[in-house]
Protein backbone atom coordinates (compact mmCIF):
# COMPACT_ATOMS: atom_id res chain seq x y z
CA UNK A 1 0.00 0.00 0.00
CA UNK A 2 1.11 3.54 -0.70
CA UNK A 3 -0.41 6.59 0.32
CA UNK A 4 -0.20 10.19 -0.82
CA UNK A 5 -0.02 12.96 1.60
CA UNK A 6 -0.90 16.58 0.71
CA UNK A 7 0.28 18.28 3.59
CA UNK A 8 2.38 15.67 4.57
CA UNK A 9 4.82 18.18 6.13
CA UNK A 10 1.97 19.99 8.57
CA UNK A 11 1.13 19.43 12.15
CA UNK A 12 -1.81 16.62 11.07
CA UNK A 13 -0.13 15.32 8.12
CA UNK A 14 3.51 14.70 9.69
CA UNK A 15 1.49 12.75 12.39
CA UNK A 16 -0.39 10.79 9.44
CA UNK A 17 3.05 10.47 7.99
CA UNK A 18 4.19 8.78 10.94
CA UNK A 19 1.45 6.51 11.81
CA UNK A 20 0.97 5.09 7.61
CA UNK A 21 5.04 4.63 7.80
CA UNK A 22 4.28 2.12 11.37
CA UNK A 23 1.82 0.18 9.93
CA UNK A 24 4.16 -0.73 6.58
CA UNK A 25 2.55 1.23 3.96
CA UNK A 26 5.02 3.70 1.79
CA UNK A 27 4.05 7.13 1.95
CA UNK A 28 4.94 10.10 -0.56
CA UNK A 29 4.73 13.54 0.78
CA UNK A 30 3.56 16.68 -1.24
CA UNK A 31 4.05 19.62 0.68
CA UNK A 32 5.28 23.60 -0.44
CA UNK A 33 6.33 24.37 3.34
CA UNK A 34 4.35 27.21 3.43
CA UNK A 35 2.90 26.48 7.24
CA UNK A 36 4.13 23.24 7.30
CA UNK A 37 8.27 22.01 7.78
CA UNK A 38 10.87 19.20 7.05
CA UNK A 39 11.41 19.67 10.92
CA UNK A 40 8.32 17.84 11.20
CA UNK A 41 9.28 14.89 9.44
CA UNK A 42 12.36 14.64 11.36
CA UNK A 43 11.87 11.26 12.94
CA UNK A 44 11.01 9.56 10.02
CA UNK A 45 13.44 11.52 7.39
CA UNK A 46 15.65 8.73 6.54
CA UNK A 47 12.70 6.00 6.42
CA UNK A 48 12.96 3.85 3.51
CA UNK A 49 9.05 3.76 2.81
CA UNK A 50 8.97 7.99 3.03
CA UNK A 51 9.35 10.46 -0.35
CA UNK A 52 9.01 14.22 -0.08
CA UNK A 53 7.98 16.06 -2.88
CA UNK A 54 8.52 19.77 -2.42
CA UNK A 55 5.47 21.44 -4.67
CA UNK A 56 2.04 22.50 -4.37
CA UNK A 57 -1.62 20.99 -4.61
CA UNK A 58 -1.98 23.81 -7.15
CA UNK A 59 0.33 22.44 -9.66
CA UNK A 60 -0.76 19.73 -11.67
CA UNK A 61 2.28 18.46 -12.54
CA UNK A 62 3.74 18.35 -8.92
CA UNK A 63 0.46 16.27 -8.23
CA UNK A 64 0.74 13.93 -11.07
CA UNK A 65 4.17 12.95 -10.57
CA UNK A 66 3.63 12.19 -6.80
CA UNK A 67 0.75 10.01 -7.61
CA UNK A 68 2.99 7.24 -9.28
CA UNK A 69 2.04 3.92 -8.07
CA UNK A 70 0.00 5.72 -5.09
CA UNK A 71 -3.41 3.85 -4.35
CA UNK A 72 -4.70 6.21 -1.72
CA UNK A 73 -4.52 10.09 -1.85
CA UNK A 74 -4.95 11.75 1.73
CA UNK A 75 -5.46 15.35 0.66
CA UNK A 76 -4.75 17.32 4.07
CA UNK A 77 -2.88 20.46 2.42
CA UNK A 78 -4.45 23.63 2.95
CA UNK A 79 -4.15 27.17 4.03
CA UNK A 80 -4.90 27.28 7.80
CA UNK A 81 -5.11 28.75 11.30
CA UNK A 82 -7.47 32.04 11.39
CA UNK A 83 -4.77 34.77 11.58
CA UNK A 84 -3.36 33.12 7.93
CA UNK A 85 -6.61 33.19 6.73
CA UNK A 86 -7.06 36.90 7.85
CA UNK A 87 -3.73 38.08 6.41
CA UNK A 88 -3.54 36.17 3.30
CA UNK A 89 -7.56 36.27 2.78
CA UNK A 90 -6.94 35.40 -1.06
CA UNK A 91 -4.05 33.83 -1.83
CA UNK A 92 -6.05 30.93 1.32
CA UNK A 93 -9.41 31.36 -0.83
CA UNK A 94 -7.38 30.36 -4.01
CA UNK A 95 -5.44 27.12 -2.41
CA UNK A 96 -8.06 25.69 -0.85
CA UNK A 97 -10.58 26.30 -3.27
CA UNK A 98 -7.98 25.36 -6.49
CA UNK A 99 -6.12 22.30 -4.79
CA UNK A 100 -8.97 20.03 -4.54
CA UNK A 101 -10.10 19.88 -8.03
CA UNK A 102 -6.22 19.33 -8.80
CA UNK A 103 -6.37 16.57 -6.73
CA UNK A 104 -9.66 15.38 -7.53
CA UNK A 105 -8.91 15.49 -11.29
CA UNK A 106 -5.51 13.10 -10.61
CA UNK A 107 -7.93 11.21 -8.16
CA UNK A 108 -10.19 10.40 -11.38
CA UNK A 109 -7.10 9.60 -13.90
CA UNK A 110 -5.84 7.09 -11.26
CA UNK A 111 -9.13 5.97 -10.16
CA UNK A 112 -7.74 5.96 -6.84
CA UNK A 113 -9.66 7.48 -3.30
CA UNK A 114 -9.56 10.25 -1.35
CA UNK A 115 -9.92 11.51 1.67
CA UNK A 116 -10.85 15.27 1.95
CA UNK A 117 -9.63 17.12 5.39
CA UNK A 118 -12.82 19.26 6.15
CA UNK A 119 -13.50 21.30 8.91
CA UNK A 120 -15.91 22.29 11.67
CA UNK A 121 -15.48 25.44 10.30
CA UNK A 122 -18.33 24.29 7.75
CA UNK A 123 -20.99 24.65 10.39
CA UNK A 124 -20.50 28.29 11.28
CA UNK A 125 -22.44 29.99 13.73
CA UNK A 126 -24.18 26.93 14.26
CA UNK A 127 -23.64 26.44 17.93
CA UNK A 128 -25.76 23.05 18.81
CA UNK A 129 -24.55 20.90 21.01
CA UNK A 130 -23.70 18.25 19.66
CA UNK A 131 -23.91 19.10 15.74
CA UNK A 132 -24.35 16.38 13.57
CA UNK A 133 -22.85 16.21 10.24
CA UNK A 134 -26.78 16.74 8.54
CA UNK A 135 -26.81 20.26 10.45
CA UNK A 136 -27.37 23.04 8.84
CA UNK A 137 -24.49 25.68 8.21
CA UNK A 138 -24.92 28.99 9.35
CA UNK A 139 -22.52 31.63 8.02
CA UNK A 140 -21.77 34.97 8.01
CA UNK A 141 -22.00 37.11 4.99
CA UNK A 142 -19.63 36.55 2.01
CA UNK A 143 -17.62 39.70 2.76
CA UNK A 144 -16.48 39.13 6.26
CA UNK A 145 -13.22 37.44 5.35
CA UNK A 146 -13.56 34.84 8.14
CA UNK A 147 -15.97 32.91 6.54
CA UNK A 148 -14.02 32.32 3.47
CA UNK A 149 -12.28 29.40 4.97
CA UNK A 150 -15.53 27.76 5.56
CA UNK A 151 -16.99 28.75 2.31
CA UNK A 152 -13.81 27.55 0.11
CA UNK A 153 -13.98 23.66 2.20
CA UNK A 154 -17.65 23.20 2.07
CA UNK A 155 -17.03 23.90 -2.27
CA UNK A 156 -14.35 20.92 -1.74
CA UNK A 157 -16.73 18.75 0.05
CA UNK A 158 -19.36 19.70 -2.98
CA UNK A 159 -16.51 19.17 -5.26
CA UNK A 160 -15.89 16.03 -3.83
CA UNK A 161 -19.59 14.67 -3.60
CA UNK A 162 -19.71 15.92 -7.20
CA UNK A 163 -16.63 13.83 -8.76
CA UNK A 164 -18.19 11.24 -6.97
CA UNK A 165 -21.82 11.33 -8.56
CA UNK A 166 -20.50 12.44 -11.97
CA UNK A 167 -17.29 10.58 -12.28
CA UNK A 168 -17.06 7.94 -10.07
CA UNK A 169 -14.27 9.18 -8.15
CA UNK A 170 -14.38 7.61 -4.64
CA UNK A 171 -14.39 9.77 -1.25
CA UNK A 172 -14.81 10.23 2.24
CA UNK A 173 -15.18 13.49 3.81
CA UNK A 174 -13.37 14.39 7.89
CA UNK A 175 -14.59 17.23 8.99
CA UNK A 176 -12.13 17.74 12.19
CA UNK A 177 -12.70 19.76 15.11
CA UNK A 178 -9.93 21.51 16.86
CA UNK A 179 -7.24 19.14 16.59
CA UNK A 180 -4.59 19.98 18.49
CA UNK A 181 -0.83 18.08 19.97
CA UNK A 182 2.82 18.43 19.39
CA UNK A 183 4.33 19.79 16.40
CA UNK A 184 0.77 22.32 16.09
CA UNK A 185 2.36 25.60 15.59
CA UNK A 186 1.18 28.60 17.61
CA UNK A 187 2.02 31.16 15.11
CA UNK A 188 -0.79 31.03 12.75
CA UNK A 189 -3.61 31.35 15.60
CA UNK A 190 -4.25 27.89 17.25
CA UNK A 191 -4.85 28.31 20.91
CA UNK A 192 -3.46 25.89 22.27
CA UNK A 193 0.45 25.90 21.91
CA UNK A 194 -0.38 29.93 22.55
CA UNK A 195 -1.51 29.53 25.62
CA UNK A 196 1.21 26.70 26.06
CA UNK A 197 3.82 28.85 24.61
CA UNK A 198 3.20 31.93 26.89
CA UNK A 199 2.58 30.07 29.99
CA UNK A 200 6.09 28.56 29.72
CA UNK A 201 7.49 32.03 28.35
CA UNK A 202 5.65 33.64 31.62
CA UNK A 203 3.73 36.08 29.62
CA UNK A 204 0.49 37.07 30.37
CA UNK A 205 -2.07 34.30 28.65
CA UNK A 206 -4.43 36.52 25.51
CA UNK A 207 -7.91 35.03 25.84
CA UNK A 208 -9.66 36.75 23.07
CA UNK A 209 -13.33 38.09 23.77
CA UNK A 210 -15.00 37.04 26.91
CA UNK A 211 -13.62 33.84 27.10
CA UNK A 212 -17.35 31.87 27.36
CA UNK A 213 -16.88 30.70 24.03
CA UNK A 214 -16.50 26.83 23.76
CA UNK A 215 -14.35 24.60 22.21
CA UNK A 216 -13.55 20.40 22.25
CA UNK A 217 -9.77 19.73 21.56
CA UNK A 218 -8.76 16.30 20.26
CA UNK A 219 -5.37 14.81 20.16
CA UNK A 220 -3.47 14.44 17.06
CA UNK A 221 -2.94 11.04 18.02
CA UNK A 222 -6.84 10.04 18.16
CA UNK A 223 -7.69 11.81 14.82
CA UNK A 224 -4.91 10.38 12.76
CA UNK A 225 -6.32 6.91 12.80
CA UNK A 226 -9.59 7.38 12.25
CA UNK A 227 -8.40 8.88 9.30
CA UNK A 228 -6.64 5.69 8.14
CA UNK A 229 -9.90 3.49 9.35
CA UNK A 230 -12.35 5.81 7.40
CA UNK A 231 -9.95 5.00 3.86
CA UNK A 232 -9.91 1.74 4.78
CA UNK A 233 -13.63 1.54 4.69
CA UNK A 234 -15.75 1.58 1.75
CA UNK A 235 -18.64 2.19 3.56
CA UNK A 236 -17.74 4.98 4.78
CA UNK A 237 -17.09 6.49 1.02
CA UNK A 238 -19.37 9.31 -0.10
CA UNK A 239 -20.28 11.39 3.00
CA UNK A 240 -18.89 13.34 5.47
CA UNK A 241 -17.80 12.38 9.96
CA UNK A 242 -17.11 14.44 12.58
CA UNK A 243 -13.75 13.77 13.72
CA UNK A 244 -13.06 15.66 17.72
CA UNK A 245 -13.46 15.40 20.73
CA UNK A 246 -16.85 16.20 22.93
CA UNK A 247 -15.01 17.40 25.96
CA UNK A 248 -16.24 20.96 26.45
CA UNK A 249 -14.12 23.81 27.76
CA UNK A 250 -14.63 27.44 27.39
CA UNK A 251 -11.31 29.16 26.25
CA UNK A 252 -11.65 31.33 29.59
CA UNK A 253 -10.82 28.02 31.60
CA UNK A 254 -8.23 26.50 29.12
CA UNK A 255 -6.38 29.33 30.00
CA UNK A 256 -6.49 28.58 33.61
CA UNK A 257 -6.21 24.79 33.00
CA UNK A 258 -2.81 25.75 30.95
CA UNK A 259 -1.46 27.51 33.97
CA UNK A 260 -2.36 25.17 36.00
CA UNK A 261 -0.80 22.19 33.87
CA UNK A 262 2.86 24.27 33.15
CA UNK A 263 3.07 25.65 36.77
CA UNK A 264 3.21 29.03 35.80
CA UNK A 265 2.86 32.53 36.82
CA UNK A 266 1.27 33.80 34.18
CA UNK A 267 -1.48 36.16 34.48
CA UNK A 268 -4.23 36.02 31.91
CA UNK A 269 -5.12 39.20 29.21
CA UNK A 270 -8.64 39.61 27.97
CA UNK A 271 -8.30 41.01 24.26
CA UNK A 272 -10.94 42.26 22.52
CA UNK A 273 -11.78 40.69 19.03
CA UNK A 274 -11.50 43.35 17.08
CA UNK A 275 -7.38 44.29 18.45
CA UNK A 276 -6.96 40.27 18.19
CA UNK A 277 -7.98 39.68 14.39
CA UNK A 278 -8.93 43.25 13.35
CA UNK A 279 -12.57 44.73 12.75
CA UNK A 280 -15.76 42.79 11.71
CA UNK A 281 -14.35 39.82 13.10
CA UNK A 282 -17.24 36.89 14.16
CA UNK A 283 -16.33 34.29 16.48
CA UNK A 284 -17.95 30.44 17.10
CA UNK A 285 -19.50 31.14 20.44
CA UNK A 286 -19.82 26.82 20.61
CA UNK A 287 -18.35 23.75 18.24
CA UNK A 288 -19.30 20.30 20.21
CA UNK A 289 -19.40 17.54 17.82
CA UNK A 290 -21.59 14.34 17.93
CA UNK A 291 -19.06 11.77 16.33
CA UNK A 292 -21.60 8.81 17.04
CA UNK A 293 -21.22 8.25 12.87
CA UNK A 294 -17.86 7.55 13.04
CA UNK A 295 -17.79 5.65 16.27
CA UNK A 296 -20.62 3.61 14.68
CA UNK A 297 -18.74 3.23 11.81
CA UNK A 298 -14.87 2.83 12.09
CA UNK A 299 -15.29 2.61 16.52
CA UNK A 300 -14.13 6.39 16.93
CA UNK A 301 -13.28 7.28 20.44
CA UNK A 302 -10.75 9.61 21.70
CA UNK A 303 -8.78 7.80 24.23
CA UNK A 304 -6.67 11.03 25.41
CA UNK A 305 -8.22 13.86 27.26
CA UNK A 306 -7.33 17.43 27.47
CA UNK A 307 -4.85 16.73 30.34
CA UNK A 308 -3.23 14.96 28.09
CA UNK A 309 -2.82 16.85 25.34
CA UNK A 310 -1.76 19.95 27.50
CA UNK A 311 0.49 17.78 29.05
CA UNK A 312 1.61 16.43 25.32
CA UNK A 313 1.91 19.62 23.88
CA UNK A 314 4.14 21.49 27.19
CA UNK A 315 6.48 18.21 27.08
CA UNK A 316 7.33 19.25 23.55
CA UNK A 317 7.53 22.41 23.88
CA UNK A 318 9.45 22.28 26.98
CA UNK A 319 12.45 20.41 24.93
CA UNK A 320 12.22 22.59 21.93
CA UNK A 321 13.02 25.55 24.63
CA UNK A 322 15.38 23.28 26.19
CA UNK A 323 17.28 22.75 23.04
CA UNK A 324 17.22 26.27 21.56
CA UNK A 325 18.89 27.49 24.73
CA UNK A 326 21.31 25.05 24.83
CA UNK A 327 22.12 26.04 21.42
CA UNK A 328 22.75 29.49 22.05
N1 LIG B 1 -8.05 32.27 21.03
C1 LIG B 1 -7.70 32.99 22.17
N2 LIG B 1 -6.40 33.37 22.31
C2 LIG B 1 -5.44 33.08 21.41
C3 LIG B 1 -5.78 32.34 20.26
C4 LIG B 1 -7.11 31.95 20.10
O1 LIG B 1 -8.54 33.29 23.03
O2 LIG B 1 -4.27 33.48 21.63
C5 LIG B 1 -9.45 31.85 20.89
C6 LIG B 1 -10.08 32.09 19.52
O3 LIG B 1 -10.59 33.41 19.42
C7 LIG B 1 -11.17 31.03 19.50
C8 LIG B 1 -10.56 29.88 20.29
O4 LIG B 1 -9.50 30.44 21.06
O5 LIG B 1 -12.33 31.48 20.15
C9 LIG B 1 -9.99 28.77 19.41
O6 LIG B 1 -9.13 29.35 18.48
P1 LIG B 1 -8.33 28.52 17.39
O7 LIG B 1 -7.76 29.51 16.42
O8 LIG B 1 -7.38 27.60 18.08
O9 LIG B 1 -9.42 27.60 16.71
P2 LIG B 1 -10.86 27.95 16.05
O10 LIG B 1 -11.81 27.18 16.91
O11 LIG B 1 -11.08 29.43 16.11
O12 LIG B 1 -10.75 27.44 14.67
Amino acid sequence: MRSLITGGAGFIGSHLTEHLLGLGQEVVVLDDLSTGSEHNLAAVADHPGLSFHHGSVNDPEAVEAALQGVDAIYHLAAAVGVFTILDKTLHSLRTNLLGVETVLEAARRHQVPVLLASTSEIYGKNTTEGITEDDDRIVGSPLVNRWSYAEAKALDETYAHLYGVEYGVRSVIARLFNTVGPRQSGRYGMVVPRFVEQALAGEPLTVFGSGEQIRCFCHVLDVVPALVALMADESAYGTAYNIGSNEQISIAELAERVIKATGSTSSVVHVPYQEAYGPGFEDMERRVPDCGKAERTVGFRPQRTLDDIINDVTAERRLRRDSASAAV
